[in-house]
């Protein structure tokens, strides 16, 4: 029996108003129910967090963000905190997602200082972790992973490295429709617990190692198979509140 509690993320990137966000948490809260054996949550822009709030706020479905500031106030133009987040009634936050590590060039100490400022806030960071198709054809995947969590989580208490949630995420899956095996997730999982055992020892065991990349509604059920897979980070699947309530009924 594992001591940790499955999650399921929807990460619905640049996509949805408003209006579309409203009409979607009526629809999910109706699928899933008053209660779920999983941690659902739904990571929405900035610009539809309200909107939730009003909509979710008392039920089972959690809110989160793709992004925060490392800074806690002040001359940050165009940014949002970790306490704008929590008004909104947040409770999770995806933290260097692969877009805006590339797309973004957002830098593992960018990344380890927000980690930092998301467990100042009480929320809980989605670090997400992995390697583009040239990294893994040249077999340094493990390598650069296990880079990316020793800089993104420096110096953190088990306390607080408990409260951490990674999502494993290889870029080349993401998007593509071309999802890794559910052994090669569990293989980067188990690599990735152990790595934390490192850093804190036992408490590794109760961190909660998500998997993304093409995650489907039949994809799902072998991933959660997997012993050190806890979850999944879902994009494209996501966005459907039908295909996505699918999904975390099948986990
Ligand atoms: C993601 O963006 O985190 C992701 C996993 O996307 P997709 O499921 O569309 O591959």
């Amino acid at each position: 029996m594992s001591i940790r509690h499955p999650i399921i993320a929807g990460n619905w990137k640049m996509n949805k108003t408003i209006r579309e966000a409203q009409d979607y948490a009526g629809r999910l809260l109706g699928l899933l129910g008053e209660t779920t054996e999983i941690d659902v949550v739904v990571c929405a822009p900035f610009t539809a967090l309200s909107t939730l709030k009003d909509e979710l706020e008392e039920s089972v479905i959690h809110i989160g963000a793709q992004d925060l500031s490392f800074a806690g106030n002040g001359a940050y133009t165009g940014e949002i905190s970790a306490a704008m987040l929590v008004d909104t009634a947040c409770t999770y936050v995806i933290i260097g997602h692969s877009e805006r590590r590339v797309i973004l060039r957002e830098t593992d100490e960018e990344i380890a200082k927000k980690v930092k400022a998301a467990l100042k806030a009480g929320l809980t960071p989605i670090l997400c972790v992995g390697e583009n198709l040239a990294q893994r054809e040249e077999s340094k995947a493990f390598a650069i992973v296990r880079s990316q969590v020793e800089k993104d989580l420096p110096d953190l208490s088990p306390a607080d490295l408990k409260r951490v949630v990674i999502a494993y995420e290889p870029i080349w899956a993401i998007g593509t429709g071309k999802s890794a095996t559910s052994a090669d997730a569990q293989e980067m999982c188990t690599m990735i617990r152990s790595t934390l055992a490192g850093i804190a020892g036992a408490v590794a065991d109760e961190v909660n190692i998500l998997y993304g990349g093409s995650v489907n509604a039949d994809t799902i059920v072998e991933l959660m198979a997997q012993p050190d897979v806890d979850g999944a980070l879902v994009g494209g699947a996501s966005l459907d509140p039908e295909g996505f309530a699918k999904l975390v009924l099948n986990a």
